[in-house]
């Protein structure tokens, strides 16, 4: 007896699941098995291609299946590239690394189907049906053949066995029918050859299966019943079909499959062109990011095929950065099979089918913004970020293409319309509206509540509302939409009101050169100048910058990683409402009594700071002020 080994903690716990599932759409095992084959298939083919003494004929490799209504079995056999007993255990024994599973709310009963609808299962979905599986296999260029059983969480064995050929064969022995389950349609032959139909119809490799069928007999009207050995699916690729005879149902179930995800795309983009280069593509706009989207671990790139082969999983030069996001593949019968990475670099046909699907999907996003405005936002929603890093990053290369694209909360966003675009700000700006104004925070609500924003929506201006750490980075990178500057109303001096107010406002600053100087050395160089304005509304103070660095800008740089030393500090000024109380007050102390103003000072400046979301460095100094006045 072979020695028996515990699955490794993971994949007990989905082992356990798939044996206990309710899950109503058991019948994906076939599915999964059968997508494994051909993995296993292409594995080989690949590797053959530049490993010619293997001897592969690309003609011979097929998936069987078989069932068996006495010993309650399916077997499922490709001639693939086979296991060997270390790829055993890592494959079977452990669910794959790179599954998405959390397992933390294991005890809510909804999960079974989260989990089983993620399609990662793989292998293990076979125990939703099957009571005992055994695998037998043998790996590529190798003659020792292993054998790998379970019965489920108790563990597994791998012992020695014997194989005619390499590749895989795998027998699930059924489990007992039940009142509510009756695992026993699976050994029926029209079953099997519906799903298959269902699932695996663009599997581009023959699954046969020997089958009853009727025969007319030779020489005599009369029909006989044979078996004979048919393949079951068509193996016609989706994308090789015109896009009139594929069903919307048949596009998502591809996408779903192959994608692994268990929501519907957005958006569809089927494509076949003739030129300059011929090739089909196939692309999906996800509904949400994966979970590791926006980390170094996501991986953009479409698959590539070349007439029908899959010749590389992921090929990141086919879509650009900003639309790194979107799945798919493309299929080339320019490209040549044993095509080298290095060579497909430097392809021309490549960079012509990469430019042509940028700007393609550039297009149908286009399209989809205008025809279907609540599907975009959902869509922004989940990649907008991604198309605003695109405009500011490489030195703003794309941000031509991409301005249209991108969408910003704003002052006047109704329930109904969340987002605004830059050509809608453009289009509803009065007349007398030189600029593009805009303010930065955490939150649409921590904005509004600015005193510079106050002030100037009361003047009848939209400002955008800049919540995510890349805007304003993005839309310094822009400098302008159309002429019109992009003005940040927190940090750039604005020019509102009358001529008359302006100048009296000049006044007030000129006069208070000995009170701004006073205040100044109260602070000992935490801001570079303070100044009367009138643009608070009805604040008593607040921050603003001087120079390229923001407030706003200060804080994500602060949150990138990097010593505290040498970090980027944006240059301060104190401005206070010229037309608020507090600012007599302070004139008066500058002529009274330069010890309070000192202390008043200290406390406007630490108020400035928490309104613009800034910490204080010494808060007991300014609740022991605070707690003097009182
Ligand atoms: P996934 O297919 O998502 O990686 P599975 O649990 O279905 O996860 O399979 C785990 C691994 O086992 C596969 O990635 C593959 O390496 C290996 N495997 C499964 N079935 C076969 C097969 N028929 N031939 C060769 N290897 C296989």
């Amino acid at each position: 007896m072979a020695e028996k080994k515990q699955f490794q903690t993971e994949s007990k716990k989905l082992l356990d699941m798939m044996i206990n599932s309710i899950y109503t759409h058991k019948e994906i095992f076939l599915r999964e098995l059968i997508s494994n084959a051909s993995d296993a298939l292409d594995k080989l083919y690949f590797r053959s291609l530049t490993e010619t003494s293997l001897g592969v004929n690309r003609g011979d490799l097929a998936i069987d299946l078989a069932v068996d209504e006495k010993t309650r079995t399916i077997t499922i056999t490709d001639n693939g590239c086979g296991m060997t007993p270390e790829e055993l255990e890592n494959n079977l024994g452990t669910i794959a690394k790179s599954g998405s599973f959390d397992f933390k709310q294991e005890n809510e009963k909804k999960e079974d189907v989260d989990i089983i609808g993620q399609f990662g299962v793989g292998f293990y979905s076979a125990f939703m049906v099957a009571d005992r599986i055994t695998v037998i296999t043998r790996a590529v260029g190798s003659s020792d053949a292993w054998i790998w059983e379970s019965e489920g969480v108790e563990g597994y064995t791998v012992e020695k066995g014997s194989r005619d050929e390499i590749g895989t064969t795998i027998t699930l022995h059924l489990k007992d029918d039940t009142e509510d389950e009756k695992y026993g349609e699976y050994l029926q032959e029209y079953r099997i050859r519906e799903l298959v139909r269902k699932y695996s119809d663009y599997i581009r490799y023959p699954i046969r299966m020997e089958v009853e069928t009727s025969r007319k007999k030779q020489d005599s009207d009369e029909y006989e019943t044979i078996r004979e050995v048919q393949t079951l699916n068509s193996m016609t690729p989706l994308w090789k079909k015109n896009p009139t005879e594929v069903s919307q149902e048949e596009y998502e179930h591809f996408y779903q499959d192959k994608f692994y995800d268990f929501e519907k795309p957005t958006k569809t983009i089927h494509v076949r062109a003739e030129g300059l280069a011929t090739y089909e593509a196939l692309l999906f706009i996800p509904a949400r990011a994966p979970y590791n989207y926006y980390t170094t671990d996501y991986e953009k790139g479409l698959q590539l095929y070349s007439s029908g082969v899959m010749i590389m999983e992921k090929c990141a030069d086919l879509i650009p950065d900003h639309f790194g996001f979107v799945r798919g593949l493309v299929d080339s019968a320019d490209l040549s099979l044993n095509i080298s990475r290095e060579m497909l670099q430097h392809d021309r046909q490549l960079k012509v089918m990469a430019k042509a699907i940028d700007k393609k999907i550039r297009a149908e996003l286009e399209k989809l913004m205008n025809s279907d405005r609540a599907a975009y936002e959902k869509f922004f929603d989940a990649f907008g970020l991604q198309l605003k890093f695109g405009l500011y990053s490489e030195y703003g290369m794309h941000k031509d293409e991409l301005k249209d694209l991108v969408m910003f909360r704003s002052s006047l966003a109704q329930e109904d319309k969340k987002y605004v675009t830059l050509k809608e700000y453009l289009s509803r700006m009065p007349e007398s509206q030189t600029a593009v104004y805009y303010a930065c925070g955490e939150t649409v609500d921590k904005i509004a509540l600015l005193p510079q924003v106050e002030s100037v929506r009361g003047s009848g201006f939209e400002v955008l509302y800049l919540t995510d750490d890349v805007d304003e980075f993005a839309i310094k990178m822009l400098a302008e939409y159309e002429g019109k500057k992009f003005t940040n109303v927190c940090t750039e001096k604005l020019d509102l009101g009358t001529d008359e107010e302006k100048e009296a406002l000049k006044k007030e600053n000129e006069d208070a050169t000995t009170l701004f100087d006073a205040m100044k050395e109260a602070l000992a160089g935490a801001v570079s100048a303070v100044r009367f304005t009138n643009t608070l509304g009805s604040h008593p103070v607040s921050l603003s910058s001087e120079g390229e660095l923001s407030v706003e800008m200060e804080k994500v740089l602060g949150k990138m990683p990097g010593g505290e030393e040498n970090r980027a500090k944006a240059t301060l000024v104190l401005e206070i409402n010229a037309s608020h109380p507090v600012a007599d007050k302070l004139r008066a102390l500058a002529q009274s009594d330069k010890s309070r103003l000192a202390d008043y000072t200290k406390i406007l400046y630490a108020q400035a700071r928490l309104i613009n979301g800034l910490t204080i460095d010494n808060p007991a100094e300014i609740s022991a002020l605070v707690c003097g006045l009182m």
